[in-house]
Protein backbone atom coordinates (compact mmCIF):
# COMPACT_ATOMS: atom_id res chain seq x y z
CA UNK A 1 0.00 0.00 0.00
CA UNK A 2 1.21 3.60 -0.73
CA UNK A 3 2.96 5.20 2.07
CA UNK A 4 1.49 8.38 3.25
CA UNK A 5 3.53 9.70 6.26
CA UNK A 6 1.72 11.15 9.34
CA UNK A 7 1.11 14.98 8.96
CA UNK A 8 1.91 15.55 12.38
CA UNK A 9 5.03 13.96 12.01
CA UNK A 10 6.80 17.42 13.05
CA UNK A 11 4.84 18.67 15.81
CA UNK A 12 6.26 16.24 19.00
CA UNK A 13 9.89 15.64 17.64
CA UNK A 14 12.53 18.22 18.98
CA UNK A 15 15.32 19.35 16.54
CA UNK A 16 18.34 20.11 17.75
CA UNK A 17 21.09 22.21 15.96
CA UNK A 18 24.15 20.33 15.06
CA UNK A 19 27.08 21.89 16.74
CA UNK A 20 27.12 25.70 15.28
CA UNK A 21 26.20 24.22 11.88
CA UNK A 22 23.13 25.13 10.48
CA UNK A 23 22.14 21.39 10.35
CA UNK A 24 19.03 20.55 12.59
CA UNK A 25 18.58 17.31 13.99
CA UNK A 26 15.78 14.83 15.73
CA UNK A 27 16.76 14.14 19.19
CA UNK A 28 16.25 10.44 18.85
CA UNK A 29 17.68 9.44 15.35
CA UNK A 30 17.37 6.29 13.96
CA UNK A 31 20.13 3.33 12.78
CA UNK A 32 20.37 0.46 10.37
CA UNK A 33 23.45 -1.25 11.92
CA UNK A 34 21.32 -4.40 13.02
CA UNK A 35 17.63 -5.66 11.82
CA UNK A 36 18.10 -3.87 8.07
CA UNK A 37 20.32 -6.81 6.36
CA UNK A 38 19.50 -9.62 4.01
CA UNK A 39 17.99 -12.46 6.48
CA UNK A 40 15.97 -9.73 8.15
CA UNK A 41 12.31 -9.24 7.08
CA UNK A 42 12.08 -6.51 4.62
CA UNK A 43 8.03 -5.88 5.53
CA UNK A 44 9.07 -5.34 9.29
CA UNK A 45 12.04 -2.64 8.35
CA UNK A 46 9.58 -0.91 6.43
CA UNK A 47 7.50 -0.71 8.80
CA UNK A 48 10.20 0.59 11.33
CA UNK A 49 11.69 3.12 8.91
CA UNK A 50 7.69 4.28 8.36
CA UNK A 51 6.75 4.31 12.03
CA UNK A 52 10.25 6.29 12.64
CA UNK A 53 9.60 9.10 9.92
CA UNK A 54 5.61 9.16 11.02
CA UNK A 55 7.30 10.19 14.47
CA UNK A 56 9.25 13.00 13.21
CA UNK A 57 12.96 10.90 13.11
CA UNK A 58 13.96 12.78 10.20
CA UNK A 59 17.75 11.06 10.63
CA UNK A 60 18.52 7.54 9.12
CA UNK A 61 22.74 6.39 9.78
CA UNK A 62 24.00 3.34 7.82
CA UNK A 63 27.21 2.55 7.16
CA UNK A 64 28.90 0.37 3.98
CA UNK A 65 29.30 -2.45 6.27
CA UNK A 66 25.97 -2.83 8.21
CA UNK A 67 24.12 -5.95 6.97
CA UNK A 68 25.36 -8.89 7.56
CA UNK A 69 26.45 -9.13 4.88
CA UNK A 70 27.49 -6.05 4.34
CA UNK A 71 26.28 -3.31 2.19
CA UNK A 72 22.83 -5.32 2.46
CA UNK A 73 21.53 -3.02 5.13
CA UNK A 74 22.28 0.31 2.59
CA UNK A 75 20.45 -2.15 -0.01
CA UNK A 76 17.16 -2.46 1.88
CA UNK A 77 17.15 0.90 2.77
CA UNK A 78 17.34 2.02 -0.99
CA UNK A 79 14.73 0.15 -1.94
CA UNK A 80 12.29 1.42 0.76
CA UNK A 81 13.48 4.31 0.22
CA UNK A 82 12.57 4.31 -3.10
CA UNK A 83 8.96 2.86 -2.61
CA UNK A 84 7.80 4.88 0.64
CA UNK A 85 10.25 8.14 0.50
CA UNK A 86 11.07 8.82 -2.68
CA UNK A 87 9.38 12.42 -2.40
CA UNK A 88 10.35 13.20 0.97
CA UNK A 89 14.04 13.00 0.15
CA UNK A 90 14.71 16.42 1.17
CA UNK A 91 13.33 15.80 4.49
CA UNK A 92 15.79 13.11 5.47
CA UNK A 93 19.18 13.37 6.17
CA UNK A 94 20.61 10.28 5.39
CA UNK A 95 24.61 9.19 6.77
CA UNK A 96 27.20 6.41 5.91
CA UNK A 97 30.46 5.76 6.65
CA UNK A 98 33.37 4.14 5.67
CA UNK A 99 36.12 2.71 7.76
CA UNK A 100 35.73 -1.02 8.67
CA UNK A 101 36.66 -4.21 6.59
CA UNK A 102 34.72 -3.94 3.04
CA UNK A 103 35.98 -5.93 0.23
CA UNK A 104 39.02 -7.80 -0.11
CA UNK A 105 42.41 -6.36 -0.89
CA UNK A 106 44.47 -3.43 0.11
CA UNK A 107 41.91 -0.91 -0.86
CA UNK A 108 38.60 -2.02 1.20
CA UNK A 109 39.66 -0.83 4.49
CA UNK A 110 40.63 1.54 6.85
CA UNK A 111 41.23 5.16 5.57
CA UNK A 112 43.15 5.57 2.45
CA UNK A 113 41.62 8.62 0.49
CA UNK A 114 41.61 5.50 -2.21
CA UNK A 115 39.20 3.43 0.00
CA UNK A 116 36.84 5.79 0.87
CA UNK A 117 35.92 7.54 -2.31
CA UNK A 118 35.41 4.28 -4.03
CA UNK A 119 33.15 2.92 -0.78
CA UNK A 120 30.63 6.14 -1.04
CA UNK A 121 30.73 5.96 -4.80
CA UNK A 122 29.41 1.86 -4.03
CA UNK A 123 26.91 3.47 -1.09
CA UNK A 124 25.35 5.77 -3.09
CA UNK A 125 24.86 3.06 -6.22
CA UNK A 126 23.56 0.48 -3.21
CA UNK A 127 21.41 3.25 -1.56
CA UNK A 128 20.24 4.85 -4.90
CA UNK A 129 21.21 8.19 -4.30
CA UNK A 130 23.32 10.91 -5.84
CA UNK A 131 24.19 12.32 -2.28
CA UNK A 132 24.46 11.39 1.30
CA UNK A 133 24.00 14.27 4.23
CA UNK A 134 26.81 13.24 6.72
CA UNK A 135 29.91 10.77 5.37
CA UNK A 136 31.75 9.76 7.92
CA UNK A 137 35.41 7.90 8.57
CA UNK A 138 33.97 5.02 10.82
CA UNK A 139 37.46 4.16 12.69
CA UNK A 140 41.00 6.07 13.22
CA UNK A 141 43.37 4.37 10.70
CA UNK A 142 46.79 3.85 12.44
CA UNK A 143 48.72 3.69 9.36
CA UNK A 144 47.38 6.69 6.79
CA UNK A 145 48.25 9.58 7.57
CA UNK A 146 45.81 11.39 9.03
CA UNK A 147 45.75 14.25 6.25
CA UNK A 148 44.78 12.02 3.69
CA UNK A 149 41.85 10.53 4.98
CA UNK A 150 40.43 13.87 5.71
CA UNK A 151 41.63 15.15 2.57
CA UNK A 152 39.49 12.41 0.98
CA UNK A 153 36.49 13.72 3.37
CA UNK A 154 37.08 17.03 1.86
CA UNK A 155 37.06 16.07 -1.69
CA UNK A 156 34.14 13.83 -1.26
CA UNK A 157 32.32 17.02 0.14
CA UNK A 158 33.93 19.13 -2.80
CA UNK A 159 32.58 16.67 -5.67
CA UNK A 160 28.87 16.95 -4.08
CA UNK A 161 28.57 13.07 -2.98
CA UNK A 162 27.89 14.49 0.64
CA UNK A 163 27.20 17.76 2.14
CA UNK A 164 28.92 17.23 5.53
CA UNK A 165 31.19 15.17 7.03
CA UNK A 166 32.09 13.45 10.34
CA UNK A 167 34.53 11.51 12.29
CA UNK A 168 33.48 8.16 13.93
CA UNK A 169 35.20 6.27 17.10
CA UNK A 170 37.92 8.83 17.35
CA UNK A 171 39.29 9.61 21.27
CA UNK A 172 40.22 12.57 21.88
CA UNK A 173 43.90 13.79 20.67
CA UNK A 174 42.94 11.90 17.39
CA UNK A 175 39.61 14.04 17.22
CA UNK A 176 41.01 17.28 18.04
CA UNK A 177 43.80 16.81 15.01
CA UNK A 178 40.94 15.73 12.80
CA UNK A 179 38.93 18.69 13.01
CA UNK A 180 42.00 21.40 12.64
CA UNK A 181 42.83 19.29 9.69
CA UNK A 182 39.47 19.75 8.22
CA UNK A 183 38.65 23.12 9.52
CA UNK A 184 42.11 24.50 7.95
CA UNK A 185 40.87 23.24 4.40
CA UNK A 186 36.89 24.59 5.13
CA UNK A 187 35.74 20.80 5.09
CA UNK A 188 31.83 21.33 6.71
CA UNK A 189 32.68 18.96 9.63
CA UNK A 190 29.86 18.85 12.04
CA UNK A 191 29.38 15.54 14.02
CA UNK A 192 30.90 12.88 16.33
CA UNK A 193 29.59 9.66 16.71
CA UNK A 194 31.09 7.95 19.81
CA UNK A 195 29.74 4.72 21.79
CA UNK A 196 28.01 6.16 24.51
CA UNK A 197 25.77 4.55 27.59
CA UNK A 198 25.27 4.08 30.85
CA UNK A 199 27.61 1.27 30.22
CA UNK A 200 30.22 3.37 28.11
CA UNK A 201 31.13 6.70 29.44
CA UNK A 202 34.39 7.14 27.56
CA UNK A 203 33.64 10.29 26.34
CA UNK A 204 33.03 12.18 29.50
CA UNK A 205 36.91 12.06 29.74
CA UNK A 206 37.47 15.38 27.60
CA UNK A 207 35.28 14.35 23.86
CA UNK A 208 32.03 16.23 24.94
CA UNK A 209 34.07 19.56 26.03
CA UNK A 210 36.21 18.88 22.98
CA UNK A 211 33.20 18.63 21.08
CA UNK A 212 31.33 21.62 22.60
CA UNK A 213 34.70 23.94 22.20
CA UNK A 214 34.69 22.92 18.50
CA UNK A 215 31.17 24.07 17.76
CA UNK A 216 30.66 20.10 16.48
CA UNK A 217 27.46 17.66 17.43
CA UNK A 218 27.54 14.51 18.85
CA UNK A 219 25.64 11.70 17.97
CA UNK A 220 26.00 8.57 20.54
CA UNK A 221 25.59 5.23 19.06
CA UNK A 222 24.42 1.97 21.40
CA UNK A 223 22.72 3.87 24.14
CA UNK A 224 20.84 1.26 25.26
CA UNK A 225 24.33 -1.05 24.94
CA UNK A 226 22.26 -3.03 22.46
CA UNK A 227 19.48 -3.81 24.49
CA UNK A 228 21.19 -4.52 27.81
CA UNK A 229 20.17 -1.10 29.34
CA UNK A 230 16.00 -2.22 28.80
CA UNK A 231 14.16 -5.03 31.08
CA UNK A 232 14.05 -7.76 28.16
CA UNK A 233 17.01 -9.66 30.03
CA UNK A 234 15.73 -9.59 33.05
CA UNK A 235 14.18 -12.85 33.09
CA UNK A 236 15.97 -14.87 30.42
CA UNK A 237 16.79 -14.15 26.88
CA UNK A 238 14.15 -13.76 24.88
CA UNK A 239 14.17 -15.95 21.36
CA UNK A 240 13.68 -12.73 19.41
CA UNK A 241 16.16 -10.33 21.08
CA UNK A 242 19.50 -9.33 19.78
CA UNK A 243 21.60 -11.80 22.13
CA UNK A 244 20.17 -14.62 20.04
CA UNK A 245 20.68 -13.50 16.87
CA UNK A 246 23.80 -14.52 14.28
CA UNK A 247 26.36 -12.37 14.96
CA UNK A 248 28.71 -12.03 17.70
CA UNK A 249 28.28 -8.11 18.80
CA UNK A 250 25.75 -9.19 21.87
CA UNK A 251 25.75 -12.61 22.73
CA UNK A 252 24.58 -14.71 25.90
CA UNK A 253 28.11 -14.06 27.46
CA UNK A 254 27.36 -10.90 27.71
CA UNK A 255 24.19 -11.00 30.26
CA UNK A 256 26.62 -11.67 32.88
CA UNK A 257 25.27 -11.40 37.06
CA UNK A 258 27.09 -8.51 37.48
CA UNK A 259 25.04 -6.73 34.28
CA UNK A 260 22.25 -7.76 35.46
CA UNK A 261 22.43 -7.17 38.94
CA UNK A 262 23.09 -3.42 37.37
CA UNK A 263 20.45 -3.48 35.22
CA UNK A 264 18.23 -4.48 38.21
CA UNK A 265 18.47 -2.17 40.53
CA UNK A 266 18.74 0.57 36.89
CA UNK A 267 15.10 -0.97 36.43
CA UNK A 268 13.75 -0.27 40.19
CA UNK A 269 15.00 3.48 39.57
CA UNK A 270 13.45 4.25 36.27
CA UNK A 271 10.37 2.91 37.43
CA UNK A 272 10.45 5.49 40.45
CA UNK A 273 10.44 8.03 37.89
CA UNK A 274 7.81 6.90 35.94
CA UNK A 275 9.88 5.31 33.08
CA UNK A 276 10.63 2.19 31.32
CA UNK A 277 14.57 1.25 31.57
CA UNK A 278 14.99 1.94 28.48
CA UNK A 279 13.65 5.29 28.57
CA UNK A 280 15.63 6.37 31.55
CA UNK A 281 18.92 5.06 29.73
CA UNK A 282 17.78 7.59 26.85
CA UNK A 283 17.17 10.58 28.97
CA UNK A 284 20.01 10.02 30.68
CA UNK A 285 21.95 10.88 28.04
CA UNK A 286 20.34 12.96 26.73
CA UNK A 287 20.13 15.13 29.65
CA UNK A 288 23.77 16.59 28.57
CA UNK A 289 22.76 19.37 25.99
CA UNK A 290 26.13 19.21 24.20
CA UNK A 291 24.65 15.42 22.72
CA UNK A 292 22.98 16.70 19.77
CA UNK A 293 20.69 13.61 18.97
CA UNK A 294 20.33 9.86 20.52
CA UNK A 295 21.16 7.29 17.63
CA UNK A 296 19.14 4.12 19.07
CA UNK A 297 18.49 0.95 16.98
CA UNK A 298 15.22 -0.79 16.65
CA UNK A 299 14.31 -4.61 15.43
CA UNK A 300 10.64 -4.08 16.42
CA UNK A 301 8.36 -0.71 15.26
CA UNK A 302 6.86 -0.14 18.79
CA UNK A 303 10.36 0.52 20.02
CA UNK A 304 10.39 3.37 18.51
CA UNK A 305 7.38 5.14 20.31
CA UNK A 306 8.63 3.58 23.05
CA UNK A 307 12.55 5.05 22.70
CA UNK A 308 11.03 8.34 22.12
CA UNK A 309 8.83 8.63 25.32
CA UNK A 310 12.22 8.88 26.72
CA UNK A 311 11.71 12.87 25.79
CA UNK A 312 8.97 13.22 28.46
CA UNK A 313 11.29 13.59 31.26
CA UNK A 314 15.23 14.49 30.75
CA UNK A 315 15.77 16.17 33.84
CA UNK A 316 17.35 14.23 36.91
CA UNK A 317 18.06 15.82 39.94
CA UNK A 318 21.51 15.76 42.06
CA UNK A 319 20.32 12.57 43.87
CA UNK A 320 19.19 10.75 41.03
CA UNK A 321 22.35 11.28 39.50
CA UNK A 322 24.29 9.98 42.29
CA UNK A 323 22.34 6.78 42.78
CA UNK A 324 22.58 6.05 39.28
CA UNK A 325 26.43 6.76 39.64
CA UNK A 326 26.31 4.46 43.03
CA UNK A 327 24.90 1.36 40.68
CA UNK A 328 27.34 1.39 37.73
CA UNK A 329 30.32 1.73 40.02
CA UNK A 330 29.58 -1.10 42.68
P1 LIG B 1 20.90 0.47 20.95
O1 LIG B 1 21.84 0.47 22.07
O2 LIG B 1 19.76 1.44 20.95
O3 LIG B 1 20.33 -1.01 20.80
C1 LIG B 1 19.24 -1.30 19.97
C2 LIG B 1 18.55 -2.58 20.45
O4 LIG B 1 17.96 -2.35 21.71
C3 LIG B 1 17.40 -2.98 19.55
O5 LIG B 1 17.81 -3.80 18.48
C4 LIG B 1 16.50 -3.72 20.51
O6 LIG B 1 17.02 -5.01 20.79
C5 LIG B 1 16.69 -2.92 21.78
N1 LIG B 1 15.69 -1.86 21.95
C6 LIG B 1 15.58 -0.70 21.28
N2 LIG B 1 14.59 0.05 21.75
C7 LIG B 1 14.05 -0.65 22.76
C8 LIG B 1 12.98 -0.41 23.66
N3 LIG B 1 12.30 0.75 23.63
N4 LIG B 1 12.69 -1.35 24.58
C9 LIG B 1 13.38 -2.52 24.65
N5 LIG B 1 14.41 -2.81 23.82
C10 LIG B 1 14.73 -1.88 22.90
O7 LIG B 1 21.64 0.77 19.61
P2 LIG B 1 22.45 -0.09 18.52
O8 LIG B 1 23.50 -0.88 19.17
O9 LIG B 1 21.46 -0.78 17.65
O10 LIG B 1 23.14 1.08 17.71
C11 LIG B 1 22.33 2.12 17.17
C12 LIG B 1 22.97 2.66 15.93
O11 LIG B 1 24.23 3.24 16.23
C13 LIG B 1 23.30 1.62 14.86
O12 LIG B 1 22.19 1.21 14.11
C14 LIG B 1 24.29 2.38 14.03
O13 LIG B 1 23.63 3.30 13.20
C15 LIG B 1 25.07 3.13 15.10
N6 LIG B 1 26.31 2.43 15.46
C16 LIG B 1 27.49 3.01 15.11
C17 LIG B 1 28.69 2.41 15.36
C18 LIG B 1 29.95 3.10 14.98
O14 LIG B 1 31.03 2.50 15.08
N7 LIG B 1 29.87 4.35 14.55
C19 LIG B 1 28.77 1.07 16.00
C20 LIG B 1 27.47 0.56 16.39
C21 LIG B 1 26.30 1.22 16.13
P3 LIG B 1 16.40 -6.35 20.20
O15 LIG B 1 16.98 -6.46 18.84
O16 LIG B 1 16.91 -7.38 21.14
O17 LIG B 1 14.90 -6.21 20.20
Amino acid sequence: MTYIPSPQRYSQMPYKRCGTSGLKLPRVSLGLWQNFGEYDNLTNCKEILRTAFDAGITHFDLANNYGPPPGSAEENFGKILHTDFRDHRDELIISTKAGYTMWDGPYGDWGSKKYLVSSLDQSLKRMQLDYVDIFYHHRPDPETPLEETMAALDLIVRQGKALYVGISNYRVPQAREAIALLKQMGTPVIIHQPKYSMFERWVEGGLLDLLEEEGIGCIPFSPLAQGLLTDKYLKGIPDDSRALKVGDFLTPKNITPDVLAKVTQLNEMAQQRGQKLAQMALSWILKDERVTSVLIGASKPWQIADSIASLDNTQFDEKELAAINNILSA
